[in-house]
C-alpha cells in the first residue's frame, strides 16, 4: 500500500562548502535533523566526504533500533578538474592566490552535480552553503526552498549586515587605529579599522558578502548553528528588525560530542594517550591552544605564543598546524623542556586533536582560540572560558560577542584582520597571552565572573538541544513549515 504524504518522511538535501568548519557542522545538523525523522543526504567531495563519513557511520549507528530515526545518505561526486594538484578539494589545501582562485571556480562548476542530484531525487529543501552564490538560483529552478547556512553566529551576520548597509569604514580616517562603529544594532560594536574587512582594499570579499546576503534575504530562510538564549538580542533583531527569516539549531556539536574521530579519517593513535595526559592533571588547570583548520602564525608569533604558554605557568594542549610545524625556525629557549614528557606542563598535537573531547574534559579551564564560530560555540558548549586571539573572517565579531555581549572571556589585543595568505603589523608578546591567560584561569574577581557566566551559558547551551529546549523547538518548526509547504504545493498540483 503506498504511504500518504503526510508518512513520507521530510527529505533535505545539504550541500556544504568544502572546508571542515563547514562540513562539521553540516554533518551535525544532518544527525540532529536524521534523528528527528527526517531522511538527509550530505552531497560532497571524495576527499570532503572523508572528514564526515566516521560523524554520518557514528550517527547511523546510533539511530538503528530507534524507530524515529532516519539514515544520513552521504552522495558523493568528483571535484571538477580546474587545475588544481588531486587531492586540493578543500580550503585548507590553500596556499596561493592562484589555488583560490582556481578553487572557487570549482565551487561554480559543482552546479552541475548539484542540480543533477535534483532532476533525479525529491528533496523537501535544500541547505546550501552560503558560499555557492548560485544556489538559491539553481533551488529555484528546481522548485524547493533554500536554506541559506553560512556557519556564523546571528551577531557576526548581524554585524555583516550593518557594514554592507552603511559602510562607516567610508567616513572613518584612514587609520588602522580610528575607532569604527557598526550601527544600528542592539549594543554599541566599535572596532579598530585595522580590525575590519575594508572593501577598498578586499573589493572581490566585499562583492562575495555582498552576494551572500542578497541570496540569503532571497531564500526560504536561513539555518544558524546557535542557541536562542546566547544571543537573543540578535534574533530579535536578525527576525524582527531587518526581517529574516532564521531557525536557531544548535549547538549541533552535542549530535557527536562523544566522538573523538568526528571531523577526521586520521585521528591520531596518540589520541588516547592526550585524553589520559588530561585524565593526569588537577580540573580547570589546563588551558588548550588551538586555532581551528585555517589560520597559520608567523615565526615570531609561535614564538611569543610559545613565551606566553611558560609565563602563564599552566598545563596546556597546544594544536600546532602542519605549517607552522618548523619548530627550529620558532622553538624559545628552554621550551623543549617544557613539553617534554618528563617537563608535564606541556602537551603538543601535530595532527588532529579530538577537539569536543578536549574541551569537555574537567582538567581544561581555558581556551586559547582564533574565535572562528565552531569552536567559540563548543567551547560555550562546554562551559570553557576564553582568551579570544582572532584572525580574520567572521572572527573579530565573534571576539565582540566573547568579551564584551556574553563575556565569557578576555583577549590579547589581536589588531590586524589578515587571512594566512597576508602578513600582520603586530606580534602579541608572550607576556601579553601570559596576562589573558591568567585572567580567565586564575583567582581574581574579573576570571570568577567570567567562569561563573561560562558555566551558566554552557548549561543553558546543553538544555537548548533537550526536548523542549529552545533548539529543538526551532527543528520541529521548520520541519512543521517544510511539511506545510508539501502539502500546499500538492494541492495546488
Ligand atoms: N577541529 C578539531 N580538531 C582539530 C582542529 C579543528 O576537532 O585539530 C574542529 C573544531 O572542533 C571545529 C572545527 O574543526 O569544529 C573548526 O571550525 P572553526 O569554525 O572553529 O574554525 P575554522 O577551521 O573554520 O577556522
Amino acid at each position: 500500500m503506498a504511504l500518504k504524504d503526510e508518512q513520507h518522511p521530510l527529505h533535505i538535501l545539504f550541500f556544504p562548502f568544502l572546508a571542515p568548519g563547514h562540513l562539521i557542522p553540516i554533518a551535525d545538523m544532518a544527525a540532529l535533523f536524521a534523528a528527528r525523522g527526517v531522511r538527509c543526504t550530505i552531497l560532497t567531495t571524495p576527499v570532503n566526504a572523508t572528514v564526515i563519513r566516521s560523524a554520518v557511520d557514528r550517527a547511523n549507528d546510533s539511530f538503528r533500533g530507534n524507530n524515529g530515526g532516519q539514515a544520513i545518505d552521504l552522495a558523493v561526486v568528483p571535484f571538477p578538474d580546474v587545475g588544481l594538484p588531486p587531492g586540493s578539494e578543500s580550503g585548507t589545501a590553500l596556499s596561493s592566490q592562484d589555488d583560490r582562485d582556481k578553487f572557487f571556480l570549482a565551487l561554480v562548476r559543482l552546479r552541475e552535480p548539484f542540480d543533477r542530484f535534483l532532476s533525479e531525487h525529491h528533496a523537501d529543501a535544500v541547505v546550501v552553503d552560503s558560499f555557492f552564490k548560485w544556489g538559491v538560483d539553481a533551488a529555484a529552478e528546481h522548485g524547493v526552498p533554500r536554506l541559506g547556512f553560512l556557519g556564523t553566529s546571528v551577531f557576526a551576520r548581524s554585524c555583516t549586515n550593518s557594514m554592507l548597509c552603511n559602510n562607516p569604514l567610508e567616513a572613518s580616517p584612514d587609520d588602522p587605529d580610528a575607532i569604527v562603529t557598526l550601527p544600528g544594532l542592539p549594543h554599541r560594536v566599535e572596532l579598530r579599522r585595522s580590525q575590519m574587512m575594508d572593501p577598498k582594499k578586499r573589493p572581490d570579499h566585499w562583492e562575495l558578502l555582498k552576494g551572500i546576503n542578497a541570496a540569503d534575504q532571497r531564500s526560504f530562510g536561513e539555518l544558524f548553528n546557535s542557541f536562542h538564549e546566547l544571543e537573543p538580542d540578535y534574533v530579535e533583531h536578525y527576525r524582527t528588525t531587518l526581517g529574516r527569516r532564521a531557525w536557531l539549531v544548535g549547538p549541533v556539536a552535542l549530535a557527536n560530542k562523544d566522538a573523538a574521530a568526528r571531523g577526521t579519517s586520521e585521528l591520531s593513535p596518540d589520541a588516547d594517550g592526550y585524553l589520559r595526559w588530561l585524565d593526569a592533571k588537577p580540573d580547570g588547570s589546563v588551558v588548550y591552544v588551538s586555532f581551528g583548520t585555517l589560520s597559520s602564525f608567523s615565526s615570531a608569533e609561535m614564538r611569543e605564543l610559545a613565551r606566553g604558554l611558560d609565563l602563564s605557568g599552566k598545563n596546556f594542549v597546544w594544536v600546532i598546524n602542519g605549517a607552522d610545524a618548523n619548530a627550529s625556525e620558532w622553538m624559545p629557549e628552554g621550551f623543549a623542556e617544557v613539553i617534554s614528557p618528563r617537563g608535564e606542563r606541556g602537551l603538543t598535537i601535530q595532527g588532529w586533536a579530538p577537539q569536543m573531547l578536549i574541551l569537555n574534559h574537567p582538567a581544561v579551564g581555558g581556551f586559547v582560540t582564533h574565535c572562528g564560530w565552531n569552536s567559540t560555540l563548543e567551547a560555550v558548549t562546554a562551559g570553557v572560558p576564553m582568551v579570544t586571539w582572532p584572525r580574520y573572517a567572521d572572527q573579530f565579531y565573534n571576539e565582540k560577542l566573547i568579551t564584551e555581549v556574553i563575556k565569557v572571556g578576555v583577549g590579547v589585543g589581536s589588531m590586524d584582520f589578515a587571512s594566512k595568505l597576508e602578513n600582520r603589523r603586530v606580534v602579541i608578546g608572550g607576556e601579553v597571552v601570559a596576562g589573558a591567560i591568567g585572567t580567565v584561569m586564575s583567582a581574581g574577581e574579573e576570571g570568577e565572573a567570567i567562569r561563573k557566566k561560562a558555566t551558566k551559558l554552557g548549561v543553558k547551551a546543553r538544555g537548548a538541544l533537550e526536548k523542549g529546549g529552545s533548539s529543538y523547538d526551532d527543528v520541529g518548526r521548520l520541519m512543521d513549515e517544510l511539511m506545510a509547504r508539501r502539502s500546499s504545493v500538492n494541492v495546488r498540483q
